[in-house]
C-alpha cells in the first residue's frame, strides 16, 4: 500500500524572468510505514518537495496523493490529520510568546480533540520531556527541547504521515543522536511513513529504508539503503556523492 505517490511534480517560484524552477517531474512513491529519505546539495529542491506537499508551495503541477486520496490545490484540515512537517529550524518554528502548553493545546483543539489536558501530557511523555515542561516557553527551551516540542506538535493530530526537514541539522551534534532515536522510536511504535530530508547520507542510512538523490531539482536515482551501505549507485552523481561522504 503506497502512502505517498508523487507523479511528474513541478514546482516553481516567480513568472517570466524571475521563474525559478525549483522541482523538475520528480516522481517517487512511499509506502505504508516505510522511513524514505530525500538526499541532495543545497538548492537541489529537497526543501520545495515537502513544501508542494503542505500547500507551502502554491506553482506546482504534476499529480499527487496521500494514502490513495489526489491532493487538491487547497489542503482541507482533514489533511494535516494524515500529513504533519517538522521544520529545519526549532527557533523558528515556534511562537516565541506561545507556552508549550499553549502550542499543543490549540494544535489538539484546532483537530477536535476534546480531552487535551490528558492529551498535552501524553504528547509531553512521548517525546521525552514529561510535564515539567508544559508551562515554559520557547526561549526557556534547548534547541533539542524545541524540536521536541515541534515533533510532539506534528503528532498531537495523530498523522499517518510525517515530512522531516533537516530535523536535526539545527541542532548540537550532541543532541542530534536523540533526535534522530526519538523519531525513529515513534516511527516503530506508532507505524508511521516518513519522508525525511536530510543532506547528510549517514542520517539517511541510519534513518531510511529507501532514498532519493536530488540534483538540480530532479530525482537522479532511487536508491535503497541496501545499495547506499555497499556504496553501490548506478548513477555518476549519486555515486560521486556516496564517494564524497567517506
Ligand atoms: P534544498 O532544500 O534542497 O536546499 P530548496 O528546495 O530550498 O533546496 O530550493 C530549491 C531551489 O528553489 C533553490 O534554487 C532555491 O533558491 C529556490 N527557492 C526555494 N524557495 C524559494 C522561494 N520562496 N522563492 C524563490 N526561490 C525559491
Ligand atoms: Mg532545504
Amino acid at each position: 500500500m503506497k502512502m505517498l505517490e508523487v507523479n511528474d511534480l513541478n514546482v516553481w517560484f516567480g513568472m517570466g524572468r524571475d521563474r525559478v524552477d525549483a522541482v523538475l517531474g520528480a516522481t517517487f512513491n512511499v509506502e505504508k510505514a516505510e522511513s524514505f529519505g530525500l538526499v541532495g546539495e543545497s538548492g537541489s529542491g529537497k526543501s520545495t518537495i515537502l513544501r508542494a506537499l503542505t500547500g507551502l508551495a502554491p506553482h506546482w503541477s504534476g499529480s499527487l496523493s496521500v494514502d490513495g486520496h489526489p491532493i487538491g490545490k487547497k489542503r482541507p484540515k482533514s489533511f494535516f490529520k494524515t500529513v504533519q512537517m517538522v521544520f529545519q529550524d526549532p527557533y523558528a518554528s515556534l511562537h516565541p510568546r506561545h507556552s508549550v502548553d499553549q502550542v499543543l493545546g490549540e494544535t489538539l483543539q484546532l483537530h477536535g480533540f476534546s480531552d487535551i489536558d490528558n492529551r498535552v501530557v501524553k504528547l509531553l511523555d512521548d517525546v521525552g520531556l514529561g510535564q515539567k515542561f508544559r508551562f515554559r516557553y520557547p526561549h526557556q527551551l534547548s534547541g533539542g527541547q524545541r524540536q521536541r516540542v515541534a515533533i510532539a506538535r506534528a503528532l498531537a493530530p495523530e498523522p499517518e504521515l510525517l515530512l522531516l526537514d533537516e530535523p536535526t541539522s539545527a541542532l548540537d551534534v550532541s543532541v542530534q543522536a536523540e533526535i534522530l532515536n526519538l523519531l525513529a522510536d515513534l516511527r516503530e511504535d506508532r507505524g508511521l511513513t516518513y519522508l525525511m530530508v536530510s543532506h547528510d547520507l549517514s542520517v539517511v542510512s541510519h534513518m531510511c529504508d529507501r532514498l532519493a538523490v536530488m540534483k538540480d531539482g530532479a530525482l537522479v536515482e532511487v536508491l535503497d539503503v541496501d545499495a547506499l551501505r555497499h556504496m553501490k549507485a548506478s548513477h555518476p552523481y549519486s555515486q560521486q556523492l556516496l564517494n564524497a561522504s567517506i
